[in-house]
This record gives structure tokens, sequence and C-alpha cells, in this order.
């Protein structure tokens, strides 16, 4: 006789749709939109929202990549509406970023958010515009060269003046016997965490990582 469950199944279903179950590696399950309200309210606890855009930014990636809580939502919503505003950013040309989705650490519990791109460009760039920036100011001839060359990078690089202004903010979550969840990278150069490793300061060259 063949009962119930003494048969194996290698899918299972949900509302008669089969799903695949999958198995990685590392542990962490592979990110998925929900495409129905009943799966989001399985998938993801009802606070845990897309970063939105504000009035004077907007979110120019998709919302997926940048899922957040609401403390930390909230948080960098603040600083980028700042300092989109610091920066001459309007309603009518507002500032564009994009996020991208980490995997470890405090991005499991959507703590945790990295910001990709600043008006356009890629924080990998900007920090490659900075170090020919400082290079070309090591090799000036007198001082005044040298920071006049410092001064208008300061002024127009906007990965370097978001990376300052997320750090003059602060705020940012410090997990007992973690640095304090800022990185990019400036982060050697400027902090908070100057102790930065190799490796960490390598993996953050192309993007800012926030946490709350
Ligand atoms: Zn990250």
């Amino acid at each position: 006789m063949r009962g119930r469950g003494s048969f194996r199944q290698d899918r299972r279903t949900i509302r008669g749709r089969p799903i695949r179950l999958y198995r990685v590696a590392s542990g962490v399950l592979p990110y998925v939109p929900p495409d129905s309200p009943g799966e989001a309210a399985t998938n993801t606890p009802p606070s845990i929202q897309p970063i939105a855009s504000g009035k004077l930014f907007r979110v120019v990636s998709p919302p997926e990549q940048a899922t957040a809580t609401p403390q930390l939502a909230q948080h960098l919503s603040q600083a980028l509406e700042q300092f989109a505003q610091a920066n001459g950013f309007t309603e009518e040309k507002p500032l564009a970023i994009s996020f991208g989705r980490g995997t470890l650490g405090l991005h499991r519990s959507n703590r945790a958010v990295d910001i990709y791109a600043v008006d356009g460009k890629g924080i990998g760039v900007w920090a490659q515009e900075w170090n020919e920036a400082v290079r070309r100011a090591a090799a000036a001839p007198n001082p005044q060269e040298r920071e006049s060359i410092v001064a208008e990078q300061k002024q127009r690089n906007l990965g370097y003046k978001l990376y300052k202004a997320l750090q003059a903010r602060g705020g940012w979550a410090q997990p007992p016997g973690y640095p304090v969840q800022l990185f990019g990278p400036w982060t050697r150069g400027e902090g908070p965490h100057k102790r930065i490793s190799d490796r960490m300061l390598r993996a953050h060259r192309d993007h800012i990582h926030v946490a709350k």
C-alpha cells in the first residue's frame, strides 16, 4: 500500500506552481523579488522596503538592489536629501543614485546597503579621478599648486563628497568587535577605519557600504 509521504518529491509546490529548491554553497539564499502579495508576505517581513527616491535624489537602480530596515532607509534618505541640496540638485534635476546588492554580514538582515554610483558616475571612477588628482598634486612644483589641485578635487568629486557627508553624519552601525560600518575607496585616507586591511579596501574599491 502506498501511503501519504511514501514517495519522494524532488520539487515542492506552492499553490500548484513548481518551485526549484536552491542549494547555495555560501549558505546565502539568492534574493527572489516577490511577484505576488502572498509571496511577499512569506519571503520578507513587511517592514523591509526598497530605499525610495526622495525629493532631491532619485534611485535609478532596480528596487531590489537596496532593501533596508526602516531605520537604515530613513537615516540614509535624510543623508542623501541633505547631500543633494548641499550640492545644488533640485526637484527638477535630482541627484541620481545607484545601489548594488550586497550579500554578507549586515546585508543579510537588510541593515546594510551598497552605493555604486553617484550622479551617473561609478564610485570606482570617482575614486580613480581622486587618485589621479592626488598624484598630480604630489608632482606639483609648489605648495600653492598642490593645494589648488586638492581643493578643486574636493569641490567637484561627488564620490568623495558623498563619502565625507556620510562620515560627518555618523550614526552608522558598529557591531561589537567590528569597525564602524562605513567603507569605501577613501576609508584608509579619511577613516573612520584607517587601519582597513588591503583585502577589505579592495572589496570596497567600487562602492560605499553603510549599515545601521
Ligand atoms: Zn556592503
